[in-house]
């Protein structure tokens, strides 16, 4: 739970069962595993934490991780999707080379396996309707009834079957179930759907080739089969579905009998990682996309300028167990934090610019070139050059005409020592007709560069960019998305999207960037002193006022919020 070591896996229940299958000799010494995702969305958090488990497995076992998109649900799923599945996973650092499937590519075999049920008995033809189903499946605490079509003879049941995949029969009009117990208490076990009709819809993968498509239960463990994974990964809500997984297995007598392995789900306080509930946030015009900042995809994170090293470490530190798992948002924010303050390098930007003239620069200098280091501690980061002149920005929150006690940036009449560069002292304060600061006209101290006056104490360092040199930005500050721990599972019950925080996007539109950040690019991370870490958006286009992300504030402000509010 607790390692941090960001190179090896700490050990959890999954890999302790692997290992001791390995001492045993089971599998032959072979490891395989699978991330198998529907494409109906964009992958988040949660699966983060199945993709590097997956796929952290294959790695130290010398094994395989099969990627395997578990398609059988068309009129959810489509290849933007299936794209944007694989671009992430890729992301997070792992490859499957040419071990990509779709369960898609079993659909002749699974009918054949399906065919061979009905022959041995194990599958009929049902015509029940879906009401009349969910009546004869009984409760919890009842048994179910048998369907009055459930002892068709096997010739008719083929018959039925090779004719519902002709199209003969309407949606909903028969499925194919398989013949197992109306009583068990199990009711996965009460004779499960196992295909369903649906004509007309267009596949991404197998286009109009089938009107009948196998269900998630039947065709996951048999796709699992046909790939010969051995330890078959999921969560805790398929515990029981396990039984019915080994029943079609067995009665099928697959060459393969993968072994399936629960764990919990990873929850994260403040947002939602449902599909449906991320689809509808999309949909509902709630969020930008799939992969706007405030988003916990993968493909959000990524624009918000998290690093794929950080949530690796963030999965390996909330570990694998089977208990319930709500994961604080300050465990991942931690995780980012640690990543980009070892290896963003620092730059000035000024996010609310206040205006200050430098009365006594001489006119004749005009400008010069100061040297700043990239990272206070880490000199292979080495330094940049950034221009100084009479003109520059400070943050307007860096200064205070009636200063509270504490205060240590500039006063009207005080000192406060430019990082990288001069101490100044605020001589005049210019307000427009409102009475509101517009400029301030600072005198600098030329022997003040690289060392502090003597005799004189400044304790302020504040940053600061030169007004003829900066860059102008737009700047989106991101929040988290909802300001409930858990938006989806409130006391009264009531909806998340009611707890959508307000403040999860605050633009500033006119920023003020020293001017190396022209030449960032997408992908690369700064931390902006004093302020935290930012990216460009991947939605900046060259040539244009370019847009900055921030990734996430300097410490966690929630925690100090919380502290405060006590
Ligand atoms: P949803 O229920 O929101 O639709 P899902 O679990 O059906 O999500 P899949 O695409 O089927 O989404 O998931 C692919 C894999 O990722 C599965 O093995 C699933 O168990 C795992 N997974 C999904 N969500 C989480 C989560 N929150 N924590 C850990 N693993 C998860
Ligand atoms: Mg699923």
């Amino acid at each position: 739970m607790s390692n941090t070591d960001n190179t090896s896996h700490p050990t959890n229940f999954i890999r302790q069962i692997i290992e001791a299958d390995l001492t045993a000799g089971k599998n032959r010494g072979r490891v395989a595993t699978r991330f198998p995702p529907e494409p109906n969305g964009y992958l988040h958090i949660g699966h983060a934490k199945s993709v590097v488990l997956n796929f952290g497995i294959a790695e130290d076992y010398n094994g395989t991780c099969n990627l395997r998109f578990d398609d059988t649900n068309p009129h959810k799923e489509n290849l933007e999707f299936v794209e944007a599945i694989k671009k992430d996973v890729q992301w997070l650092g792992y490859g499957w080379s040419d071990r990509v499937f779709f369960a898609s590519d079993y659909f002749e075999q699974l009918y054949d396996y399906a065919v061979r049920l009905i022959i041995k008995g194990k599958a009929y033809a049902d015509d029940l309707s879906p009401d009349e189903t969910r009546q004869y499946r009984g409760t919890l605490t009842e048994p179910g009834k048998n369907s009055p079509y459930r002892d068709r003879s096997v010739d008719e049941n083929l018959d039925l079957f090779q004719r519902m995949r002709a199209g003969e029969f309407a949606d909903g009009a028969k499925v194919l179930r398989a013949k197992i117990d109306m009583a068990s208490p199990n009711i996965n076990l009460r004779d499960p759907t196992i295909y369903r009709i649906r004509r007309g819809v267009m596949h991404h993968q197998t286009g109009e080739e089938w009107c009948i498509y196998p269900m998630y239960d039947y065709t996951h463990c048999l796709s699992d089969a046909i790939e010969g994974i051995t330890h078959s990964l999921c969560t805790l809500e398929f515990e029981d579905h396990r039984s019915l997984y080994d029943w079609f297995l067995d009665e099928l007598d697959t060459p393969c009998h993968p072994q399936q392995i629960e764990f919990s789900r990873l929850n994260v306080e403040h947002t939602v990682t449902s599909k449906r509930k991320l689809t509808e946030l999309v949909e509902e015009g709630y969020v930008e996309g799939w992969d706007d900042p405030r988003m916990p995809t993968i493909a959000g994170m990524r624009r918000r300028g998290y690093t794929p090293n950080s949530i690796r470490e963030f999965c390996r530190r909330v570990g694998v167990t089977k208990a319930d798992n709500l994961v604080e948002m300050a465990l991942l924010e931690d995780c980012i934090r640690t990543d980009l303050n070892s290896n963003a390098p620092r730059r000035m930007a000024v996010l609310h610019p206040l205006k200050v003239i430098i009365t006594n620069y001489p006119k004749e200098r005009d400008e010069e070139t100061l040297t700043a280091a990239n990272h206070p501690q880490d000199e292979s980061m080495s330094t940049r050059a950034i221009p100084f002149s009479h003109e520059l920005y400070i943050d307007r929150h860096d200064f205070m005409e009636e200063p509270p006690k504490k205060f240590k940036r500039l006063i009207p009449g005080g000192e406060v020592r430019l990082r990288n560069a001069y101490v100044i002292r605020c001589d005049e304060v210019i307000k427009d007709e409102h009475g509101a600061v517009v400029e301030l006209r600072c005198s600098y101290d030329p022997e003040t560069l690289g060392k502090n006056p003597e005799g004189r104490k400044v304790k302020g360092v504040v940053h600061w960019v030169s007004a003829r040199h900066a860059v102008e930005a737009e700047v989106r500050l991101y929040d988290r998305l909802f300001s409930h721990p858990t938006p989806d599972a409130t006391k009264d019950g009531s909806d998340h999207r009611k707890h959508i925080n307000p403040d999860s996007l605050r633009t500033l539109t006119h920023c003020h960037l020293e001017p190396s950040l022209a030449e960032a690019r997408l992908g690369d991370a700064f931390q902006f002193e004093r302020e935290g870490y930012f990216c460009l958006d991947s939605m900046h286009t060259p040539g244009n006022k370019p847009i900055y992300n921030r990734t996430i504030t300097l410490r966690d402000t929630w925690a100090k919020m919380a502290k405060t509010n006590k």
